[in-house]
């Protein structure tokens, strides 16, 4: 049998098996100082052990990029220093810095070594390139926003703001607060499509939708409803507050300067306000009675709907 083939259970054999696994594996001595580094700690980081080994890796150039947190950080324990102090294991996401400068995510697990007497001789670090599993949390992440928003308004469609606001009723429920809500229709808006086309219209739509947007607080939520219709959410605000800021987005509206709308455009508005025992669908349909009632009484006004409505 050749001698310099891997037998199980000596050193060789054990420095096979490190150098052929995927993860990145290294330890360091009571000391710090790094004694292995293995062929996957060299592809991962871009530092030979050549470079490595013998170094402090608290001076190494090896670092650990502050910054890094990644989203569903879970760290437990500490590094290196700590886990070398108290033994425990630590768990920990972040990212590294690759020799040329280059950022990549990492998991990584650090555990103490010990010898026969369980003395602790020193530590060992495993941690894997998880860039594939970050880049998929991350698109993951933006498709579930693109699916979430009205392409062409870019506010809230109306699935999702169906979900805040429900999100809102809850959360008005528990903590007794106000919470109004506001329906919007353009008026006559079958006129600006017929007068200047579909796409002028959907200029229009983009236009209302983004003065929506700049016109709200914080807690507030506008969403397209669909066509020419907007919901917005207004939490901590009664009916009258609502209404307030319904009519001041209304007359920003008529007034926009001629020249960024093909001709004076008006909205109308009808306002519902949360109470006890009424649903969300009631509600919206206390919005929506008022606004046809701001439609019938002549268009571009702000209508408030009671209870009676539902
Ligand atoms: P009212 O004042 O009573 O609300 O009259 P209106 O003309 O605004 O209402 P109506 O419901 O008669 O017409 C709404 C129009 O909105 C008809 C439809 O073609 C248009 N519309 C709906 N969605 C879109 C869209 O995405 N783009 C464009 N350009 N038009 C749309
Ligand atoms: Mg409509
Ligand atoms: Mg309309």
């Amino acid at each position: 049998m050749d001698s310099h083939a891997p037998t199980l259970l000596n050193e060789n054999f054990y420095k096979f098996l490190l150098d052929s696994i995927f993860d990145a594996v290294y330890t360091v001595d009571v000391d710090g100082r790094i004694v292995y580094w293995n062929e996957s700690c060299e592809r991962i980081t871009g530092y030979t052990a050549e470079e490595m080994i013998g170094q402090s890796y608290r001076e190494s150039s090896f670092r650990y990029d502050p910054d890094g947190e990644i989203s569903d950080n879970t760290t437990v324990g500490g590094g290196i220093d700590i886990v070398l102090k108290n033994a425990m294991p630590g768990t920990w996401k972040g990212y590294i810095c690759r020799k040329n400068g280059q950022r990549i995510p990492v998991e990584s697990h650090i555990a103490a070594i010990r010898n026969h007497n369980n003395e602790v001789i020193g530590v060992g670090e495993v941690f894997r390139d998880i860039s594939a599993h970050v880049a998929l949390e991350q698109a993951h992440r933006q498709v579930l926003q693109i699916a979430r928003k009205d392409q062409l308004t870019g506010l809230y469609n109306r699935t999702a703001i169906t979900e805040i606001f429900k999100a809102e009723i809850e959360r008005t429920r528990r903590y007794g607060q106000h919470l109004s809500v506001v329906m919007a229709d353009i008026d006559h808006f079958k006129r600006i499509n017929d007068r200047y086309g579909h796409d002028a219209g959907d200029k229009v739509l983009a236009k209302i939708g983004s003065i929506l947007a700049f016109n709200t607080r914080k807690p507030d939520t506008a969403g397209r409803w669909g066509g020419e219709e907007f919901l917005l959410v207004v939490p901590g605000s009664n009916a009258q507050a609502a209404s307030q800021l319904a009519d001041r987005i209304r007359n920003y509206i008529q007034e926009v300067p001629t020249g960024e709308l093909p001709e004076q455009i008006t909205v109308s508005f009808g306002v519902a306000e949360f109470a006890e025992k009424v649903t969300q669908d009631q509600l919206l349909f206390i919005a929506d009675k008022a606004l046809y009632k701001a439609k019938d009484t002549g268009r571009n006004k702000v209508v408030i709907g009671s209870q009676e409505m539902k």
